[in-house]
């Protein structure tokens, strides 16, 4: 047996939960004595955030005649006055309740029915969460009209008149609308409606009179065609021996078919999504479904080349910007096995995969898998629970893995493997720090004498260069100079960032925006308000008067606003009509721009300030990343960091490239207070517009705070971000040592106090932010 099937598995994040009863099963009602002949019942969970006992679990009716539903099954079910869809539970229904209060199952779906590897997955969700089961289920119900077998749609075609009337024969009424619709039309191949009506520019109004006119007529659409199959036997490139070896081991994991997890460690352009995507054939393979988690699925139009080039197809997606449409046939292709490999969002992880193979997290340090409103959870963390469920091979993937992941690996529950070197003759950029002490840039400018020497010449040589900084606008900030006034936003504890280019004010955490004043708000006083430090606009402004013949792109995500402009910008920098990028953290990402040997970094000091847990942690991970930009094809790679703190460890272990033992160094902090991932935390945030209200809350859940022997409580105090969207936020943190399970300390302490309606107390289970 391999330790991988042998070990049992306990993630360190999951112990003490294995024993909780499943959220929604209500104990003991096996004893209760029913009265009389039972009808027969179902549980159903609904969709719904319902903080009851049953969490969104109802008892229905099978009505006579109706073979009663396995559970999993989708049922449309009586809800108060309306019809709710929800799935048959598993558990049993209470024999108590009277007769008389049951209500009837309206109907199955037709819909294959959800596995139960997923129902324990909501269950676990929702345990570790502490979000009630319904508020998880609704995620794995996202799009409930994909239960609806998908019927035929009716479009639009061509009549023998209208085909006439397209090659010119008179008699009929025309107008250049109508001309138009005719032109886009065939009498082979009928359209949707709505498809016409965009492309020949008229409304859907035109289309009704022409085909009252004998025109057009109804036909119905063929079906949407299906998702290719990607074949794992197209012809990939032929691996390294390095990289055959750890594909060789993510292959044998994959081939088990059972629960294991892999961190698959590679210095940034290694290829390890190279070497992952043979895991992915494998599976293909075997014939069960794969799922890739990227953290930001808009910006990963280079993945989805290389992987249409792999496998000779592009893969099912799943993000926010899909249309109605295509998510229910996502969705649907998914439930019935079609989509083999499905790419998507941290979302994507609450599909209804029948026969899950393999997970796999790129860039699994990436705080963007963390899911911060709704439900609050981390999706490499849930992705390694699906995998289990799912009996799947998980693999998490990343240059800088998290210091949870690496603990995981060297405490042996995850199996690690290393690609030590870039791929082909590309060795690692070369890392300096720039003292800004010693080389300051000019009053009022942001960029060091060295760092323009250098961006000068790398220019000459035809190279590319990079200039990031991870802010966005054109500063973070306005100040009055008559008065010392700052420009904050109105429902948050914030300032305004200028956007010079829209001429506006903005708030970057509820979407304020005013133009910008000309007089001070607060003194009056005119044109005397200032800029005060940089954000990327204000960096190209400076670039572009120092650099004036370099063609510039601006990378934020103001400026890439989607999947489609995320592609162009990578089309314009691979064919070199950039000279220079300047852009915020969506260039840090996965990036493959084999003409870049030059990366600036305008404040390597930005992410340090605020002093979270994970503040080193993070800039290390994300300076080294956008690092490792630089350099990836023949041209060796250089990258200044420009610093008022040369010496910190940060800086230290960026320029000697070192990571493993900074990573050490920062476990040795955390291990003696029992921070994580030695220890364990949970926050609750207590707002409420109320401004007393969210006090007395967190006063009272301060009073009723658990204690005991490795547990601590930290607050109530006002949260760093104090007002957000207008409502005040109080924070509570809960620290506890590894072996004690939270969740039960967290409901125990919940349930003691009591909370308003106008007060909510969101749970934040090893959170990530703490704003
Ligand atoms: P990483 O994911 O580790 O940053 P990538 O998988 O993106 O690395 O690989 C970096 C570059 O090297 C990519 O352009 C990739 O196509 C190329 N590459 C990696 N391995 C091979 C290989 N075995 N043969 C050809 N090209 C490769
Ligand atoms: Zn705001």
């Amino acid at each position: 047996m391999s330790d991988a099937e042998s070990r049992t598995f306990d993630g360190g994040l999951f112990e003490g939960l294995e024993s909780a009863p499943p959220a929604t099963s209500k104990g003991k009602r096996r004893s209760a004595k029913p009265a009389g002949p039972p009808s027969r019942r179902v549980r159903v969970l609904l969709p719904l955030p319902l903080e009851t006992p049953g969490g969104g679990a109802y008892d229905y009716r099978v009505p006579a005649g109706h073979p009663l539903p396995e559970p999993g099954t989708f049922v449309a079910v009586p809800l108060g006055g309306r019809e709710m869809l929800g799935v048959v539970w598993d558990g049993d229904p209470d024999p108590s309740l009277p007769e008389g209060k049951m209500r009837d199952i309206i109907t199955p779906m037709l819909a294959p029915p959800m596995k139960e590897s997923l129902r324990r997955f909501v269950e676990w969700v929702s345990a570790y969460t502490l979000a009630p089961p319904g508020a998880v289920l609704r995620m794995a119900m996202s799009v409930p009209s994909a239960l609806e077998p998908p019927g035929q749609q009716a479009g639009w075609k061509l009549s023998a008149a209208g085909l006439a009337a397209q090659g010119g024969a008179p008699g009929y009424r025309m107008t250049a609308q109508r001309r138009r619709v005719l032109d886009v039309m065939t009498a082979e191949e009928p359209r949707a409606g709505a498809d016409i009506a965009v492309e020949a520019e008229v409304s859907t109004g035109v289309l009704r009179g022409m085909a009252d006119a004998g025109l057009i007529e109804p036909a119905l659409l063929p079906r949407p065609r299906a998702f290719s199959r990607p074949d794992p036997e197209h012809p990939g490139p032929s691996l390294a021996p390095e990289q055959a070896e750890v594909a060789a081991s993510l292959r044998d994991a994959v081939a088990k078919r059972a629960f294991g997890v892999t961190l698959l460690a590679g210095v940034t352009g290694s290829g390890k999504t190279e070497v992952y995507l043979d895991a992915v054939a494998e599976c293909l393979r075997q014939g069960r479904q794969s799922l890739v988690l990227l953290p930001e699925i808009a910006l990963s139009s280079q993945w989805l080349d290389r992987f249409k080039a792999r496998f000779g197809c592009a893969p099912a997606l799943w993000h926010s910007e899909l249309s109605g449409r295509q998510r229910r046939a996502t969705w649907r292709a998914v439930a019935e096995g079609e989509a083999q490999v499905l790419v998507g969002a941290r979302s994507a992880l609450f599909l209804p995969f029948p026969d899950l193979g393999l997970i796999i997290v790129d860039e699994e340090h990436e705080t963007a898998f963390k899911q911060e409103d709704g439900v609050i959870y981390h999706a490499r963390d849930m992705a390694v629970v699906r995998a289990r469920m799912a009996g799947a091979s998980c693999v998490l993937v990343s240059a800088t893995p998290s210091l949870e992941t690496l603990t995981n690996a060297e405490q042996g529950r995850y199996t690690a493997q290393r690609l030590p070197t870039r791929h082909g003759s590309a060795g690692l950029p070369e890392v300096e720090v720039l003292d800004l002490r010693k080389v300051p840039p000019e009053r009022g400018r942001f960029l060091s004498p060295p760092l323009i020497e250098l961006i000068t010449a790398t220019l000459a040589r035809g190279e590319q260069a990079m200039l990031f900084l991870n802010r966005r606008g054109y500063a973070p900030m306005t100040l009055c100079r008559t008065c010392g006034h700052r420009i904050r936003c109105p429902n948050c504890t914030a300032w305004l960032v200028e956007h010079r280019a829209q001429r506006r004010l903005q708030c970057h955490h509820c979407g304020h925006a005013e133009p910008i004043p000309q007089f001070c708000p607060e003194c009056g006083a005119e044109g005397n308000l200032t800029a005060i430090g940089p954000g990327v606009e204000r960096v190209q402004e400076e670039a572009a008067q120092l650099f004036p013949e370099a063609r510039r792109l601006v990378m934020a995500s103001d400026t890439i606003p989607g999947p489609a402009a995320a592609a162009e910008a990578a089309r314009q920098i691979a064919e070199r009509e950039v000279d220079l990028i300047i852009g915020t953290q969506i260039v840090a990402k996965g990036w493959h721009f084999p003409h870049l040997t030059l990366v600036g970094v305008v404040d390597a000091d930005l992410g340090l300030a605020g002093g979270d847990l994970r503040a080193a942690e993070r800039t290390v991970q994300l300076l080294h990343q956008v690092a490792g930009r630089a350099g990836r094809a023949e041209s060796p790679g250089r990258v200044l960091l420009q610093s008022w703190n040369p010496d910190h460890p940060v800086m230290q272990a960026l320029v000697s490239g070192n990571l493993d033992s900074f990573m050490a160094e920062e476990a040795e902090a955390r291990r003696p207070g029992s921070w994580p991932p030695f220890g364990r935390l949970a926050a609750l945030i207590v707002s409420s517009e109320d401004e007393r209200a969210a006090d007395r809350v967190a006063r009272d859940l301060g009073l009723a705070a658990p204690g005991g022997e490795g547990v601590q409580v930290l607050g109530p105090a006002p949260a760093p971000l104090s007002m957000l969207r207008g409502r005040h936020r109080r924070r509570l943190l809960l620290k506890a040592r590894r072996d004690v399970a939270v969740q039960p300390l967290l409901r125990d302490w919940l349930s003691r106090v009591e909370v308003p309606n106008a007060v909510r107390v969101q749970v934040d289970v090893d959170p990530v932010s703490f704003l």
